[in-house]
């Protein structure tokens, strides 16, 4: 008989990137597109409208916008090669490390857009940034006796 496997120990022996669940915070996420065209299994449902913004001042031109009505990931279909994660130019998708979203139906495993934000939670901090490289300091020219 197999042996049962205690989610929460699970959890703790996964490295901390471990790529779990893709999460998405919506208000970097300008409706590009780029991911729902980039994802090889087309399992990414963008929906969204324009909308109308007035002139900031006088003489100003009306601007358009977009607006997302519906973000949803059907994990039934992703294949965890993140890609979308990868090509998203506004730093709107994450991995989350959390992956106990196991359901009765296929259609449990469609994220919608409350779902994948709750993901957040569970993404780490980005790494510090690396250490800087010394600056360079001015050309050293070459001694009086070296031989090229
Ligand atoms: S991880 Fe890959 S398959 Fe899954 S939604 Fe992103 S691009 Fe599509
Ligand atoms: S690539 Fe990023 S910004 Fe563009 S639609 Fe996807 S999540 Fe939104």
């Amino acid at each position: 008989m197999p042996e049962l496997v205690d989610s929460q120990q699970l959890a703790e022996s996964l490295p901390p990137r471990t790529r779990g669940v893709i999460a998405l915070l919506e208000e970097n996420c300008t409706v590009c597109m780029l991911c729902a065209r980039e994802c090889p299994d087309w399992c990414i449902y963008i929906e969204a409208h324009k909308e109308t913004t007035p002139p900031s001042g006088p003489g100003g031109r009306e601007r358009q916008r977009n607006v997302l009505d519906r973000f949803a990931i059907d994990f039934s279909l992703c294949m965890y090669c993140g890609i979308c994660v990868e090509v998203c130019p506004f730093d709107a998708l994450f991995w989350s490390p959390a992956f106990a979203y196991s359901g009765d139906s296929l259609q449990e495993l469609t994220h919608e857009a409350p779902q994948l934000r709750d993901w957040l939670a569970a993404v780490p901090a980005p790494p510090a940034t690396e250490r800087p490289l010394p600056l360079a300091g001015p050309p050293v020219a070459p001694s009086a006796g070296a031989s090229s």
